[in-house]
This record gives C-alpha cells, sequence and structure tokens, in this order.
C-alpha cells in the first residue's frame, strides 16, 4: 500500500518550527501540517482549526482516556495533542503529513510509528534562540525564562532524531527538509520501485 511520509519537526520553543514549516507548505504544496489540540488560549492572531483546535483541559482529560492521541504532552503548563485519526486516515490515503511537536510527543510518536521520519530544528546559537523567543512577543519575562529552561534540556533529545537541521536562515532550512522528503521518497525500503516493474515510483 502506498503511504505518506509522516514527517515529525521538533526542537525547541521558539527555535522558528512554525515559521519555517509555513514556508515548507508554500514550496511544496502537497504537504499538509496535522492540526494539534491544545488548551492553550488562543494569541491574537489565532484562529480555531487552523493554527490550533483549542479546547478546555477537562474535555482534552477526556479526549486522552478516550485513547484519542497518537501522542500528546503537557508543555509549559497546557496540554498538546495529535489526535491519532486523522493522522491514520491521511497518512492511508498517501497525503504525506508534518507533525510539528514537541520532543516529548516525537518520542512517543517513534515508538508507534517507526517510519515517521524525525528532524530537529536546533538554532545556531543560544543567544540566537534567546532572541527569537524575546523577540516573537508572544511570552511575559516568566515565561520567557522558563521556555530557556526547557530548551536547555530539550536539546539533549537531538541525537534521537534521524536528523538534525540548523535554522540559521529559514529558506535554507526549509529546503534542507524539503530535500529531506524527497530523498526518503526514494528509500526502497519505503516501497519504492521502479515502474517498469510494475510499480510506481513516488
Ligand atoms: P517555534 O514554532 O519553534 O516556537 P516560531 O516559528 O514561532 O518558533 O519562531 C520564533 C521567532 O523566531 C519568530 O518571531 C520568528 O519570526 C523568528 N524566526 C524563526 N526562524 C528564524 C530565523 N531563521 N532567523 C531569524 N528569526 C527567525
Ligand atoms: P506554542 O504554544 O508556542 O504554539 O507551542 C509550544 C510547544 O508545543 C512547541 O514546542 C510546539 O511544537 C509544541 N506542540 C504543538 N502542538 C503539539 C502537539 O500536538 N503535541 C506535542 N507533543 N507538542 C506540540
Amino acid at each position: 500500500m502506498v503511504k505518506g511520509i509522516l514527517l515529525i519537526i521538533s526542537g525547541p520553543s521558539g527555535v522558528g518550527k512554525g515559521t519555517v514549516c509555513r514556508y515548507l507548505l508554500q514550496v511544496r504544496k502537497a504537504l499538509k501540517l496535522s492540526v494539534s489540540t491544545t488548551t492553550r488560549p488562543p494569541r491574537p492572531d489565532e484562529k480555531e482549526g487552523k493554527e490550533y483546535f483549542f479546547t478546555t483541559p477537562s474535555r482534552f482529560k477526556e479526549m486522552i482516556e478516550a485513547g484519542s492521541f497518537l501522542e500528546w504532552a503537557l508543555v509549559h503548563d497546557h496540554f498538546y495533542g495529535t489526535r491519532s485519526e486523522s493522522v491514520r486516515e491521511m497518512l492511508a490515503s498517501g497525503q504525506d503529513l508534518i507533525l510539528e511537536i514537541d520532543v516529548q510527543g516525537a518520542e512517543q510518536v517513534r515508538a508507534k510509528i517507526p517510519e515517521a521520519v524525525s528532524i530537529f530544528l536546533a538554532p545556531p546559537s543560544r543567544q540566537a534562540l534567546e532572541q527569537r523567543i524575546t523577540g516573537r512577543g508572544t511570552e511575559d519575562p516568566g515565561r520567557i525564562k522558563r521556555r530557556l529552561e526547557t530548551a536547555r534540556r530539550e536539546m539533549k533529545a537531538y541525537c534521537y532524531y534521524d536528523y538534525l537541521v540548523v535554522n540559521d536562515r529559514v529558506k535554507k532550512a526549509a529546503d534542507k527538509i524539503n530535500s529531506i522528503i524527497d530523498a526518503e521518497k526514494c528509500r526502497v525500503k519505503r516501497g519504492a520501485r521502479p515502474p517498469g516493474l510494475g510499480g510506481e515510483s513516488r
């Protein structure tokens, strides 16, 4: 069965995951981004169903108990999770999909779906990460400090990923991820076959 590629893009908060993913989705139109569910309040420019599905902690806990999540994590006091059903349906239909999730969630997905391709996005330096979190202007100083502390721990997880991409420039990082997808599509293990043998090269 031809299946889509499940791409996990993870890394510390503020490294530029959202920015790089948005760029990538523009250059690779066939790619889709999974919309997570969260208990975090929406930021001023965020819309229900676009950036996230926003919900309450009690509803989120009900969904955990119902086994609705492929993965979920408590990140900076808020729950975030990826619903299993939508991911499995999209992959089965051949849709390539990005999960933009934190390192705890990435670990859960790798354990459940070993074919997933995981990419750790790293900042060019600690100072650059601090500037990006501060410059985004969405967090107060206390939250910025906590995100930086968490980032220090999260950086150590890079060695569990298939690929490490440094986000020094958005276009460069997105181009590298685009090349990784191209390479993954040519993997024999993934089911690529020469068209002449009755298979379809993807
Ligand atoms: P994340 O999704 O990882 O939390 P964002 O995509 O929200 O991070 O990016 C955090 C901030 O860093 C944003 O203000 C964004 O514009 C900026 N940013 C992202 N990538 C780069 C980059 N390569 N160089 C400079 N600034 C960047
Ligand atoms: P933010 O609040 O800045 O949108 O996201 C905070 C962190 O939560 C980021 O590291 C982001 O990647 C992560 N995140 C977003 N959605 C999910 C999800 O569905 N699962 C997990 N585990 N993390 C997520």
